[in-house]
């Protein structure tokens, strides 16, 4: 972990380069023209420069050795200044993965001294042309090569789609089936028989090289091997995604409050019907406020998760990557594209960059595990933990949010906890029904205990932030005040969606009979959870107020 000083002295640097070297005249030419400005990503990733790689090497190969909450800081900035750029920083991280996670001392030493000297470029070679969401599909082979009756190389064939960094990097990691089974090797660019296609046209992140690989009988020594044993690919590359999804979760988090201020900013300014629209409920209740919510629970969720695994928390923490990924992404996606409807016609041109953003940010609930696939990811295991507390799990959890509201009435854990019990009642429901043999229940499972599990934590983050014990290096844009209501109304939301979509899914897939729907309301606690809507109104405005600075500060604050 690198000092709370240091975190902020590297996110200055971030924005002070960005500001000179990606002004938004720069950004918006690159990605008409559909460049990636690779001078830009050596600068970033130069040691004797920004040297945003040294934050994620570690101290022993000549990094800094940052830890997740402080690569999820830099993410997020990298993220507001281009989410193009960003993917072909986390390129390398992506790529040298599988070096930190499985590799041998000395392939440590070798790689990831050179990335933090050299300010190598990585890539990560994992998607095929037919294996993507599935990657135990994958085609691409590696031969052992004998001598003397033992292996001294492989030879490596098949190709590598949508390949970040795919056409500009220094070397690459590569997932390809030896006769033991799927894993890593590293190529370096120019190997006999390797090519690259040119690059991808794509929708969005046209600052980033994506590009297809080929190998064709292309020869490694033994020692290219990461870890030196077979089939272990697979597990190396799971071992990581708490610790890069999140990464990604910050992606979605930074894109989405990059739309969101530019659409602040733009009402205040923008006059119609005599008055600005950053006045008009109908305007800041709609496309700004619940953007707001959405991304500070992510945020929240993020927070936890990478002050867990910094903690060394036990096992890769998954499904928390999965998650946050999860509901970043969405929150970026659904902030960005509400910040287009927010600029009007304005939104829809390249100039307000509302609209690059929306079409970038898209890519965050593809890559590193669609949302589909991490909506099956959180589902497959918490219903585990269902069945083994003979579904106890969340009231157990709901029992937590009950306690810290006797503690903090105001920061919505009573609402938290009614959307707790609920979930719990739907998983039960969906048990005895038999419901999970429907795809679309457990997935839509996942969608509810996303939104449950990050209530959760933005309870907690407000009542921390009222404690004043949250960490140094948190982000705060919001005072505890702020933060209370914000969790609120996003508590309101969680419990709403699962209640009604949960009744509506349980209905909808036989798993209630019409006589038994109005107890089953009783049971999920339908009418509290509507009681508990109550306020949402004024909290809104409130947290409009915050957002436009139309709250008086206290005196002291003023005179600061
Ligand atoms: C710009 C860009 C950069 C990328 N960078 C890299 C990189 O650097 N390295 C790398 O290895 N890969 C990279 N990828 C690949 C990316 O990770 C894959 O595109 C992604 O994993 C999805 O795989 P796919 O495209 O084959 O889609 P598919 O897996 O075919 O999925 C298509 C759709 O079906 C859904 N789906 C898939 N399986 C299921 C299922 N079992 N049940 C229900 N729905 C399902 C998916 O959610 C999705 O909506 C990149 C992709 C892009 C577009």
């Amino acid at each position: 972990m690198i000092a709370a000083k240091t975190l902020r002295l590297s996110l200055k640097s971030l924005r002070d380069f960005a500001k000179k070297r990606l002004p938004d005249n720069v950004v918006i030419e690159l990605d008409e023209k559909d460049e990636c400005p690779l001078e830009i990503v050596r600068h970033m990733c130069s040691p004797d420069k920004l040297g945003i790689q040294l934050l994620f090497i570690p101290e022993e190969f000549g990094g800094m050795g940052g830890g997740a909450f402080d690569v999820y800081c830099i993410c997020e900035e990298m993220a507001r200044i281009d989410l193009g750029v960003a993917t072909s920083v986390l390129a390398t991280f992506l790529g040298s993965d599988p070096i930190t996670v499985g590799a041998t001392p000395e392939q440590k030493k070798l790689w990831l001294s050179r990335i933090a000297d050299e300010g190598l470029l990585f890539a990560y070679g994992a998607t095929e042309p037919e294996a993507g969401s599935d990657l135990g599909a994958l085609r691409t082979t590696a031969d052992r090569v004998m001598q003397d009756g033992r292996i001294v190389g492989y030879k490596i064939n098949g190709n590598k789609q949508w390949i970040s960094n795919g056409g500009v990097a220094d070397a690459y990691s590569v997932l390809a089936n030896t006769p033991a089974g799927p894993s890593w090797f590293v190529v370096e660019k120019g190997a006999k028989g390797f090519t690259h296609d040119e690059p991808e046209d794509k929708h969005g992140i046209r600052l980033s090289n994506t590009a297809a690989l080929a190998f064709n009988d292309v020869y490694v020594d033994a020692d290219r091997l990461l870890g030196g044993v077979e089939g272990q690919g697979l597990n190396q590359a799971q071992a990581v995604f708490g610790y890069t999804r999140l990464m990604v979760a910050a992606f979605g988090l930074g894109a989405g409050w990059a739309a969101l201020d530019r659409a602040i900013p733009y009402s205040t300014k923008r006059i119609q019907a005599g008055a600005p629209l950053s006045e008009k409920q109908g305007y800041t209740h709609k496309l700004i406020v619940p953007h707001v919510a959405r991304l500070e629970a992510a945020r929240a969720y993020i927070e936890e998760t990478a002050e867990r695994i910094d903690a060394g928390a036990e096992g890769s923490l998954n499904t928390e990557g999965a998650i946050a990924k999860y509901m970043a992404s969405e929150a970026g996606n659904t902030a960005a594209e509400a910040s287009i409807q927010a600029l009007g016609g304005y939104g829809y041109t390249h100039e307000y960059m509302v609209e690059k953003i929306s079409r970038d940010v898209r890519i965050t609930t593809i890559y590193e595990g669609t949302s589909e696939i991490m909506e099956m990811t959180i589902s497959r295991d918490r219903w585990q933990l269902h069945l083994k507390t003979r579904g106890q799990h969340y009231h157990e959890q709901a029992r937590v949010f009950e306690q810290l509201h006797v503690q903090h009435p105001d920061v919505g854990a009573d609402t938290a906890a009614l959307s707790f019990h609920a979930l719990a009642e739907v998983m039960e429901k969906a048990r005895v029904g038999r419901l999970t043999r429907y795809q679309h229940i457990l997935l839509r499972l996942g969608e509810w205990i996303a939104y449950v599990e990050c209530a959760g934590s933005l309870a907690r983050r407000a009542a921390h932030m009222a404690e004043n014990r949250l960490s140094e290096k948190t982000n705060r844009r919001f005072d505890a005040r702020a933060l209370a209501a914000i969790s609120r109304i996003f508590a309101r939301e969680a419990a709403l969606k699962i209640a009604e979509e949960g009744l509506r899914w349980i209905i909808g897939a036989g798993g209630l009979a019409a006589t038994d729907i109005a107890s089953f309301e009783n049971t999920l606690g339908l009418s509290a959870i509507q009681r508990a809507q109550a306020g949402l109104m004024a909290d809104m405005d409130y947290v409009a107020d915050v957002l436009y600075n139309r709250v008086a500060k206290p005196a002291t604050q003023k005179a600061a």
